[in-house]
């Protein structure tokens, strides 16, 4: 059995684990980034010392890692991965990584963005194994998508990724996007939209079960408002509902245009499951074309959840690169 070890490289978290070839996490673990760093060298320190230690973990099972997988949230460019975008760990902006990496590691690393890591995953080793054509996307403070269009080959153009996804624009009469344009999905269905209407239920009264919430902690978050759907809050069950419609809305825009055999929805806003599901297969069936539709066999939370990110940073070693 072959292994490696892969590292999902999160704004307040790294998170890694060694991975079989069969996609099976043997161990993982997490720890704290030093994102706020202005300057790349504790970023780079902890990513060596965290690949270490884990590589010094399998070794105590008597398993050898082949190489080291990572993947940023952000875009990277050229054979040394250059850092671009790097929004949530400044340090490391149009920082080369690779050099330092490969030195201290060996020349057996590689790098995706960790979207892309999380679609590779679901398609090789996920639900998105029954597919040919899959539409994967990840929602959380953002939102991006990884799309295998035929045979297992991925849209990739501007940076390696199939387009800025979470910016297809869902109401011309909406918020400003952080992107400087208006009205896009991130406005209405990330982690940052769904509190703030969470906020707004808690402080209009309009939800008992969230204002309780909000009383009781000082703040909310999207797990809230799913844990008080689920407990039969109208308001809260609203709110997936209203979040639900959109994210359906803008996935009948990319099922006319990429006409998936199935959409996979993963990241942290996933873990409300049919909460977020029913609603959008609901605007789908309301707005779509019947033939694109017909296409589509569904609409499903992707299998693979938190851990798809490490699984697809590993399978960067473990896959040939004629699939990745
Ligand atoms: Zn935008």
């Amino acid at each position: 059995m072959r292994h490696a070890i892969g590292i999902d490289i999160g704004g307040t978290k790294l998170k890694g684990g060694l991975v079989e070839e069969t996609g099976r996490v043997v161990f993982k673990e997490s720890r704290s980034s030093p994102a706020g760093s202005q300057t790349p060298g504790p970023i780079v320190d902890a990513l060596i010392g965290f690949a270490n230690d884990l590589r010094e973990r399998a070794r105590g099972l008597g398993l050898e890692s082949e190489g080291f997988g990572f993947g940023p949230p952000n875009f990277f460019e050229g054979p040394d991965w250059i850092q671009r975008q790097v929004n949530n760990m400044p340090g490391l902006e149009s920082f080369a990584l690779r050099p330092p990496l490969a030195a201290a590691l060996g020349e057996n690393i590689a790098m995706d963005n960790d979207v892309m890591n999380g679609g590779l995953a679901e398609y090789y080793f996920g639900e998105g194994h029954n597919y040919d054509r899959v539409f994967f996307i990840a929602i959380g403070t953002g939102i991006a998508a990884s799309i295998f269009i035929e045979g297992g080959q991925r849209i990739r153009y501007h940076y390696g990724w199939p387009g800025d996804t979470g910016h297809i624009i869902i109401d011309p009469h909406g918020r400003p996007c952080t992107c400087g344009g208006r009205g896009c999905l991130e406005t209405v269905a990330t982690i940052r939209p769904i509190r703030d209407f969470a906020l707004a239920a808690a402080r209009s009264k309009k939800s008992p079960a969230l204002a309780a919430r909000l009383a009781g902690k000082g703040d909310l978050e999207p797990r809230d408002v799913t844990e008080a759907a689920l407990a039969g809050d109208v308001a809260a069950k609203e709110i997936w509902d209203e979040v639900g419609g959109y994210l359906g809305m803008a996935l009948t825009s990319y099922v006319h245009i990429f006409a998936p055999h199935v959409i996979l929805v993963g990241g942290g806003i996933a873990e409300a499951g049919e909460l977020l599901l029913e609603p959008a297969r609901r605007a789908l069936a309301a707005l779509g074309s019947p033939y694109y539709l017909g296409l589509l066999r569904g609409v499903k939370k992707a299998s693979l959840g938190p851990d798809a990110g490490l699984i697809g940073a590993a399978a960067l070693i473990l896959l040939p690169e004629s699939l990745r």
